[in-house]
């Protein structure tokens, strides 16, 4: 396929890369990052797309997805597919996919989760949003850059579930983090509390896969002085655009109103700003009741 790819940062960077090598033509465009190994360098977002039977965009924010959109669906041919893998909000995916829809377009909001390894090593998790049609031409696609694409509903649904896989998330390492610290204090060793809990009622992924406590369980961030991983501010990002979310719905979300409060202070005015999501232990461990 013709493929137009626009962000190519630390996450479509090596997207773009991956479907370069398996020999779809990758058109890219980036205002800063370099082309990855065998993508062509358009010398605009609209370039991209000129041709292009699937535009792809990787970026930072809605706003930024939306003006870029503007200037992409006049330059793309009718049937094409603009896919956003980016996490954004749910208003601004519906917005654009209007947009294209109105030119003859299909359109696809299908953010992803894995993180930079995943994106580098092709084993992404897509959720999305959009027709069928759109997700059946797209999904050869996302078969080479992910493991796992889940067509989850029409326009929006692919930013919903992202936003809500993320809300449980962020509390759940929260509780996770703020539960270690208790047993500290109380004088459980770590590595009991992991055994325990792991197998317990209180297991989760943050526990089990990701855990918050050097030298405990699988490697994760911890282990590495907590480098993301998954960097604080990006978790507070998709905590901020769940409580958007849920305040445009009407929805009662106590749990992820508190976790982005407490992210919030944590990248703002403590020190987690370039440290793992996961860097709540420590935070938690120097803090009194
Ligand atoms: P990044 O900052 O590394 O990449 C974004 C790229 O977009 C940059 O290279 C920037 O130059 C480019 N860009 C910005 N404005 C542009 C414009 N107008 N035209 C062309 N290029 C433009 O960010 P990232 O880590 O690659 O994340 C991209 C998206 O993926 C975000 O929405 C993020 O929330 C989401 N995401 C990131 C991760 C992760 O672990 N990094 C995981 C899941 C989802």
């Amino acid at each position: 396929m013709k493929v137009g790819f626009i962000g190519l940062g630390n996450m479509g960077g090596p997207m773009a890369a991956n479907l370069a090598r398996e020999g779809h033509e990758v058109t890219g465009f980036d205002l800063a990052a370099p082309m990855p190994e065998g993508v062509r360098k358009a010398a605009s977002a609209a370039e991209t797309a000129q041709g292009a039977d699937v535009v792809i965009t990787m970026l930072p924010n809605g706003a930024i997805l939306r003006a870029v959109a503007a200037e992409v669906i006049p330059a793309m041919a009718p049937g094409a597919a603009l896919c956003d893998c980016s996490t954004v909000d749910v208003e601004s995916a519906r917005a654009v996919a209007e947009q294209a829809a109105a030119a003859g377009l299909g359109a696809l909001d299908a953010p992803v989760s894995g993180g930079v390894g995943g994106a580098t090593n092709g084993t992404l998790t897509f959720m999305v949003g959009g027709s069928a049609e759109a997700f059946d031409k797209v999904k050869p696609l996302f078969d080479i850059m992910g493991q796992k694409a889940v067509h989850c509903g029409d326009a929006g649904a692919g930013q919903a579930a992202k936003i809500c896989n993320n809300m449980i998330l962020g509390v759940t390492m929260i509780a996770t983090c703020e539960a270690f610290a208790l047993a500290d204090k109380l004088g459980l060793d770590r590595q009991k509390m992991f055994d325990v809990v792991s197998t317990s009622s209180g297991y989760s992924w943050t526990m089990n896969a990701y855990c918050p406590a050097p030298g405990v369980g699988p490697a994760s961030p911890a282990d590495n002085d907590y480098k993301p991983g998954f960097a604080a501010e990006l978790m507070l990002k998709d905590l901020r655009l769940s409580q958007q979310a849920a305040e445009a719905a009407d929805a009662d979300t106590p749990m992820g109103q508190l976790a982005a409060a407490l992210y919030t202070q944590f990248v703002e005015t403590e020190d987690g700003r370039g440290m793992d999501f996961s860097a709540m232990l420590p935070r938690f461990e120097k803090r009194h009741r």
